[in-house]
């Protein structure tokens, strides 16, 4: 794990061969995030979150899919020593599998989820913005825009999943018009 590689110092990368290298890093981890929740959300019976998460490691996989293309064309090497990992919300320190276990609601798993595409959105961003490299710009502006969609969506599932929870095992349907 590396510490360096959070939002708040982001590398100071000059090179697309090195902006592919990272990018790789943090979509593989993404996707294996995304894996454990679903089976995670599974599990704990709601299939809606789980469909979702799911859906969600389906798209950073073709991301790392086509970030790997990229580097075969440009002949780079993955890296084992260029590691992103996801944080929990609550601090910087990174999570392992077994924390992933103790979330219990959906709500929480989404807000992980959350916390992390904001998270991958702000390193791109600072990459952009801190590079001296015109094509390492622009192709890290295309990450973090590609991120902002990723936390739109996620956002939206959150206020779709922050209501039936308060009082999930009440039945407060609305009532029916023919009762
Ligand atoms: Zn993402």
């Amino acid at each position: 794990m590396n510490d360096n590689m959070t939002e708040q110092n982001a590398p100071k990368l000059d090179s697309v061969e090195d902006l592919l290298s990272y990018a790789f890093a943090l979509e593989q981890e993404a996707c294996d995030r995304y894996v454990e929740l679903g089976e995670l959300m599974a599990a704990h019976n709601n299939r809606e979150v789980s469909e979702l998460f799911k859906k969600m490691a389906k798209l950073e996989q073709h991301h790392a899919d086509e970030i790997r293309e990229l580097m075969e064309q440009k002949n780079v090497k993955e890296s084992s020593s260029i590691q992103y990992q996801w944080s929990s919300p609550e601090g910087p320190e990174t999570i392992d599998l077994g924390d992933l276990h103790y979330l219990m609601t959906p709500h929480q798993a989404l807000n992980l989820a959350l916390h992390n595409e904001e998270r991958a959105f702000a390193f791109f961003d600072k990459i952009a913005k801190n590079t001296s490299d015109e094509e390492t710009r622009s192709l890290a502006e295309k990450f973090a825009e590609e991120e902002t969609e990723h936390v739109k969506w996620v956002m939206e599932w959150l206020t779709k999943q922050a209501a039936p929870e308060k009082g999930w095992d009440n039945d407060d349907d609305p009532p029916n018009l023919q009762d």
